[in-house]
């Protein structure tokens, strides 16, 4: 059994599950080993799992970072509680669903790190599995009185809810009798009825001011073909029918999802009663529990809007290095950890906020800080040339791979008469308080020697070419003498003549503003236009063992990946996951 939670990772939801359990309210659940109606999991051994949630997503785009905060929550609860997590397709509606969705949601999942199989168990499931049920409870509300086909146009059962104000009007069809409304809705389902001609909608109360149980619809007609049901079905089940139901087929003790769905739990509760009543389910029924969803400055947490972007073009599909979804934020370097300190470190509430990119950013620090081999990159490239070292001599400079970790061991950087700096760290007329390279002033080379500037080379144009020094006598990085040279500048280089030339990708916010769509505005006013930025950069040779997806700090720089998809042996790509400090001063929770 895995470890109790740590009170500091406790939320309000943990404090449910802990009475629930304290309570023995699951002690007598029983479990097929799948889902099924009571009957079956009467016939099983008890339920193995103490609890159990479920990442339900709709297979109808890619894995965002809001999701992650789902999927870390339902995992993260089932791991710490004994439990089991199924990983649940809500994939009831057929005209948006593809396969392509349905591997990529399955790869982010077991890439963050969690799994939905436990022992012989494997809990993978698709609510499409579950039509033939969802079907027959369907027929049960029918004879009970609790549904019936109401045969209005959209429009008219659209004006017949009312609104918030009003009270909504009963269909002409709500008192057909029960034997006729059954024969209509197998007809439907026999796909004798045209799309739009009737529906199913439940028998609950027109005059409710909760406007979710003003009838709601349970089932529409569409002649649409199902990503895994083809053609067999010409009736859909509507969410909010499908998703208690499914629940209490797959044994769901905790139905945890987004504060939207608060006004939906009457009728959750309310469907779940009513199918019970039929003998479908055992008590105790699940309960569904609202958190609040995450809200992230610079950047939009809603598939639809992320689908425009790669529609259009503004990014280079779903898997963008710039985009906040998974795939996007493990292409630009996010490592699985990293995401799960974001989750743990936002926490779980009841209350909508939204939670700045800086704090995204600074887990991603925090993770690869102390993990993250080093290495030299000069990104803007000016040649340095020592004038008092001998063309033909090398030398090799050793560096740690890590300063705090010995156990990595070292790396070896090739010193030579000319090296690559960064241009920036040069300056003919220095500004105060410049401490790098200008004229007549002293730096060490990071793990080389200490050196002199004494001028600089220019074209035509006055543009600096090539920066002029002489290396320092006994100024040998860990040699005796080194310490008495007393310089303020420390920078980095490599040599010209063994660089690894490479594509680095500078990589910023997609977004300039703190809130791209508020109001319903379009966010592609909000681009920032400087987001990605492309240089050829000149990198420490060891560099071209990267392997995809390995992630470097670049001193002074940030922390970088090689690409997983253009990197090729010998010649990676790099991508900036995140630079070494928060540029945009905005790592703070904001209200
Ligand atoms: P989108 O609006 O982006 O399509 P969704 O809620 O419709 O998101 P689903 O596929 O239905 O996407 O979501 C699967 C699960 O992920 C749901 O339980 C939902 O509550 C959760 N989820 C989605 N977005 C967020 C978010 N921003 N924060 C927390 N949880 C989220
Ligand atoms: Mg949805």
């Amino acid at each position: 059994m895995s470890a109790p939670p740590s009170p500091s990772t406790s939320n309000f939801i943990r404090s449910i599950i802990d009475a629930d359990l304290a309570a023995g309210k699951f002690s007598a659940r029983r479990w097929a080993g799948r889902p099924g109606v009571a009957p079956e999991h009467r016939g099983g051994n008890a339920d193995p799992a103490r609890i159990r949630t479920r990442f339900p997503p709709e297979p109808n785009g890619y894995l965002h970072v809001g999701h992650a905060k789902s999927i870390c929550l339902n995992f993260g609860l089932a791991r710490d509680y004994g439990g089991h997590c199924h990983m649940r397709f809500d994939d009831t509606n057929p005209v948006k669903e593809e396969q392509e969705y349905v591997d990529s949601i399955l790869e982010a999942v077991r890439w963050l790190g969690f799994d939905w199989v436990h022992g012989a168990e494997e809990n993978l499931y698709f609510a499409s599995d579950y039509f033939d049920w969802l079907y027959r409870f369907a027929e049960h509300l029918v004879e009970a009185g609790h549904a019936y086909v109401d045969s209005q146009d959209a429009d008219a059962i659209r004006a017949g809810r009312g609104t918030l104000t009003e009270r909504g009007r009963e269909s002409p069809f709500r008192d057909r009798p029960p034997s006729e409304s059954l024969a209509l809705l197998r007809e439907m389902r026999e796909g004798k009825h045209a799309e739009g001609s009737h529906v199913l909608r439940a028998r609950i109360d027109m005059a409710s001011p909760n406007i979710n149980m003003r009838d709601p619809v349970l089932y529409r007609i569409r002649f649409a073909e199902h990503h895994r049901t083809g053609e067999r079905w010409c009736i859909y089940p509507m969410y909010d029918y499908a998703h208690p139901l499914s629940d209490a087929l797959e044994n769901i003790t905790h139905s945890i999802c987004t504060l939207e769905f608060e006004d939906h739990r009457p009728l959750y509760d309310w469907l779940l009663e009513r199918v019970a009543e039929g003998g479908f389910f055992d008590r105790p029924l699940p309960q569904q529990i609202e958190f609040a969803r995450l809200n992230m400055t610079y950047t939009i947490t809603s598939k639809r809007r992320l689908q425009e972007l790669v529609q259009m073009g503004l990014v280079d599909g779903w898997d963008d290095p710039r985009m906040t979804t998974i795939v996007g934020l493990r292409r630009r370097g996010y490592s699985p950890e990293a995401i799960r300190l974001f989750c743990d470190r936002i926490g779980v509430s009841k209350a909508d906020s939204w939670i700045d990119m800086g704090v995204l950013e600074q887990a991603l620090r925090d993770d690869l800080e102390d993990k993250a081999p080093r290495a030299s990159a000069v990104l803007d490239p000016l040649k340095l040339i020592l004038t008092n070292w001998p063309q033909e001599r090398t030398e090799e400079c050793s560096a740690p791979v890590h300063p705090q970790r010995p156990d990595l061991g070292k790396r070896s950087l090739p010193f030579g008469r000319e090296l690559w700096i960064e241009r920036d760290d040069f300056a003919e007329a220095p500004p105060k308080g410049f401490f790098r390279l200008f004229p007549g002033n002293m730096v060490r080379l990071r793990y080389g020697h200490v050196i002199r500037c004494t001028g600089c080379e220019k074209d035509a144009q006055g543009q600096v070419t090539a920066v002029l020094a002489e290396v320092m006598p006994d100024s040998r990085s860990g040699t005796p003498g080194a310490d008495a040279y007393k310089v303020k500048g420390n920078i980095h280089w490599v040599s010209v003549s063994q660089a690894l030339q490479a594509e680095v990708r500078l990589y910023d916010r997609l977004f300039r503003e703190p809130m791209p769509d508020a109001g319903g505005r379009d966010c592609k006013l909000a681009l920032n236009p400087a987001s990605r930025r492309v240089v050829r950069a000149q990198l420490e040779p060891g560099l071209a063992d990267a392997q995809p997806e390995q992630r470097f700090q670049f001193e002074r720089h940030g922390y970088f990946v090689a690409d997983r998809h253009d990197s090729k042996p010998g010649a990676p790509v790099f991508n900036r996951a995140v630079s070494l400090k928060d540029s945009w001063g905005t790592n703070r929770k904001s209200a």
